[in-house]
């Protein structure tokens, strides 16, 4: 599974257990990216696949919901992506904030994209744009599930939610 590692501890802290019974991480060389389209949407946690760039959860989420748009080229800056990512990467980003709007009744977004492991990139080599829900309350969006089942089945009920409202 993809993801953002950081150095934040997620405020789902009961449910770290889950990445300590999960196993090691992936191999650092392998990209998580890269390798992600070529799994199922569950598998990958992906809730949408567009032309030029697809969109999954991050499995390091700084909230529930927390969404990354990747070009599917292995590109690091965002300077590099063609006038069709740059586009499309636009648009899934839109689309995103309409869905978690819909779904998780957020109050507002964090969006962006850190370039570079200076500026705080996890994964440096492959460009990510990080769509963050907000709440105005440190609401969850799945408050009672989050509290009786383990990260991994969370986010996938989480993918499902999202997935199944992208095209509504
Ligand atoms: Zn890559």
């Amino acid at each position: 599974m993809a993801g953002v590692p950081d150095e934040f501890q997620r405020l789902w802290t009961p449910h770290r257990m889950a990445y300590i019974q999960a196993g090691p991480q992936p191999l650092r060389d392998a990209c998580p990216f890269c390798a992600a389209p070529k799994m199922s949407d569950e598998d990958a946690l992906i809730v949408a696949r567009g032309e030029t760039a697809y969109v999954l959860l991050n499995l390091y989420p700084y909230n529930s919901g927390h969404l990354l748009v990747c070009p599917y080229r292995h590109i690091s800056q965002y300077d590099e992506a063609t006038p069709e990512e740059v586009a499309e990467i636009g648009a899934l980003t839109q689309r995103g904030m309409q869905v978690l709007r819909k779904v998780s009744r957020c109050d507002g977004f964090n969006i962006g994209m850190n370039q570079g492991h200076v500026a705080g990139a996890g994964i440096d080599g492959h460009l990510h744009q990080h769509i963050v829900p907000r709440w105005t309350a440190d609401a969850n969006f799945f408050p009672i599930i989050a509290k009786t089942k383990a990260l991994p089945q969370l986010l996938g009920d989480v993918r499902r939610v999202v997935a199944d409202a992208w095209y509504d």
